[in-house]
């Protein structure tokens, strides 16, 4: 964690909480923060609703002026037409989503997205103001035949195909093995990757950007373990899947300067 920037603590609730379960967990993490005097602007902290919630989430979160972000975990590559089922970054706009989670491995395996749609999507984010979580990460037998940077790099360089320098992304490490494993990279492990993607933001966007931009580290954190990553310089937050839909442990992980005193 580098102090030039604002860690981020992404809950991602994949296929889980229909709109009304959503509306009540929101506002009990806004309570529960607010009650343990989390400082949000020190810390991040968003939400990554089914699409069907969002309008709730949207909301509640301005009628009550809830000081948590929120964002879609997907979007399509195109802005309108004949795309049955899609949801375009103009409709996620307009319902004030911050952020989009691109490219998340389950999307890449499940439904076979490609580097190629994955840096469309990244395109059709920034066309319409969104924040791309761009995810990038190895599965076990990558790690083994080409080690653990080789694949994150590459694929974080075909989703910056056509990126310019003055766009706002955030990248997220999420080794495919330790998404939802319950096994999670080591702190080293994660530094280690954070920093060659950090290398990879310098040479095609420049110093600055490289140096503002955030990067988490996703799979398997928890609140045992955040404070370990929180601690490399590389690191700047956590896309936390499973733990993110437990209030008490989501708010504990974005509560991570309390562990350790950091
Ligand atoms: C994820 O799916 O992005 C993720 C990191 O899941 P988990 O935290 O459950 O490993």
């Amino acid at each position: 964690m580098a102090l030039n920037r604002t860690p981020l603590i992404a809950g991602n609730w994949k296929l889980n909480l229909d709109h009304l379960q959503a509306i009540a967990f929101v506002q009990k993490l806004a309570w529960s923060l607010g009650d343990a005097k989390h400082d949000f602007a020190g810390v991040e902290v968003a939400v990554f609703p089914p699409f069907t919630d969002l309008r709730s989430v949207q909301t509640l979160v301005a009628s009550d002026k809830l000081p948590i972000a929120f964002g879609a975990q997907d979007l399509s590559a195109h802005d309108s037409g004949a795309y049955t089922g899609e949801i375009s970054g103009a409709f996620l706009a307009k319902l004030e989503c911050s952020y989009v989670i691109i490219g998340h491995s389950e999307r890449r395996t499940l439904h076979n997205e490609t580097d190629e749609v994955v840096a469309a999507k990244v395109q059709a984010a920034l066309r319409h103001s969104l924040v791309p979580i761009i995810c990038v990460g190895e599965t076990a037998e990558d790690l083994e035949t080409h080690g653990p940077s080789a694949v994150p790099v590459a694929q974080l360089r075909a989703a910056l195909a056509g990126v310019n320098s003055a766009a706002d992304i955030v990248v997220a490490y999420e080794p495919v093995w330790a998404i939802g494993s319950g096994q999670a990279a080591t702190p080293d492990q994660a530094e280690q990757v954070a920093a060659a993607l950090r290398a990879v933001l310098v040479e095609l966007l420049g110093d600055d950007v490289a140096a503002k931009t955030r990067i988490l580290y996703g799979g398997s954190v928890k609140a045992a373990n955040i404070a370990g990553f929180m601690r490399e310089p590389n690191v700047d937050g956590a896309l936390v899947g499973g733990a993110s839909l437990d209030l008490d442990e989501f708010a504990s992980i974005a509560r991570f300067k309390q562990h350790v005193g950091l």
